[in-house]
């Protein structure tokens, strides 16, 4: 066994991530946008490739989960020289629906950066079920258990279905019909000529901002995340297809752990649970009359 290297596990999931950063944004035939991507992969390459060799840690595979759900305990992190998080700590039950809120810079996104494993936090710990993300899984195990949905998640070229099933070409048709329900897409699937097999344009150009956003989710639940996170994902959306999307939100955390980076007061008041992060650290967490003191003004006020 070489020592510090990447597992064939970790590396396969790197490889999936590249191409999946790489597919949706570069289309087919049009380089530059792909090299822009391969560059900042190459950043994220360099990370996992300073990390310490993962055959001692795979000698420490998660071998029973006590059903905690998702645990920080005071998790700091700084890029270079400035402390993004200083100290963040909360906890999300299993199968719940959990909304982060806090002003712009707080943090938020670093946060979910740190739960996706692309950076590691300088302390503190992160835990799913008692068992640490960093310490009990090798990187290929933690990132099968995560699902993240990034605030821009343009589609590739090709048809409904490609883009739903590139990164699980292999999902049988019936989890896939599922995965549709969920995401809330079923109606537009009946509406749109051949189904699924429907080109959805360049860039999904015949699809609107939410139905794009529903079918970067779908993708991601195809996959059967434990956790799925989601970075914003009605910043573009008006107030109907917020609702929309928050009864999607709804349904998904029946089946899985949902974790929200929200703006949009109704995101954050139907959640069953608030964080509010406020300059790296948790300023407030509960439901949201707990919280509404500590969130941005405009949301305390509406
Ligand atoms: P939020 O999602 O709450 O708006 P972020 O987590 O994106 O906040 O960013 C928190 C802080 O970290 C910001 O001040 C941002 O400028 C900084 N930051 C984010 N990414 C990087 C990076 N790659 N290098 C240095 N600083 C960064
Ligand atoms: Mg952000």
């Amino acid at each position: 066994v070489s020592s510090g290297h990447m597992g064939v596990g970790e590396l396969v999931a790197f490889l999936l991530y590249v191409n999946y950063l790489a597919a949706p944004m570069s289309g087919l035939f049009d380089i530059a946008p792909a090299l822009q991507t391969g560059l900042a992969s190459l950043e994220r390459t360099q990370e996992v490739l300073d990390l310490p060799t993962e055959t001692d840690r795979e000698r420490h595979k998660p071998s029973q989960t006590d059903g905690s759900g998702l645990l920080l305990q005071g998790v700091r992190f700084r890029y270079s020289d400035r402390e993004i998080l200083k100290g963040a700590s909360f906890h999300v039950p299993r199968n719940s629906y959990t909304a982060i809120a806090g002003p712009s810079g707080a943090g938020k996104s670093t946060v979910f950066s740190l739960l996706g494993r692309f950076h590691d936090p300088t302390a503190g710990a992160i835990t799913l079920d008692g068992c640490d993300a960093h310490t009990e899984h090798t990187l290929g195990e933690w990132r099968a258990r995560i699902g993240l949905v990034e605030q821009n998640s343009p589609l590739m070229y090709g048809t409904l279905r490609d883009n739903i099933t590139y990164a699980a070409p292999d999902a049988d048709e019936s989890w896939l019909r599922q995965v549709v329900e969920m995401a809330g897409l079923a109606a537009l699937v009946k509406r749109l000529p051949d189904g699924l097999d429907t080109a959805v344009g360049e860039h999904g150009s015949s699809l609107s901002g939410g139905e794009q956003q529903r079918v970067a989710i779908a993708r991601s639940l195809l996959a059967r995340p434990e956790i799925l996170l989601l970075d914003e994902p009605t910043s573009h959306l008006d107030s109907a297809h917020e609702q929309l999307l928050i009864e999607t939100l709804h349904r998904i955390s029946a089946e899985c752990t949902l974790v929200v980076i929200a703006h949009r007061l109704s995101t954050i008041q139907s959640a069953d649970q608030v964080v509010v992060l406020n300059a790296g650290q948790v300023m407030a967490s509960g439901s949201y009359d707990d919280v509404r003191d500590y969130l941005p003004t405009q949301h305390a006020t509406a």
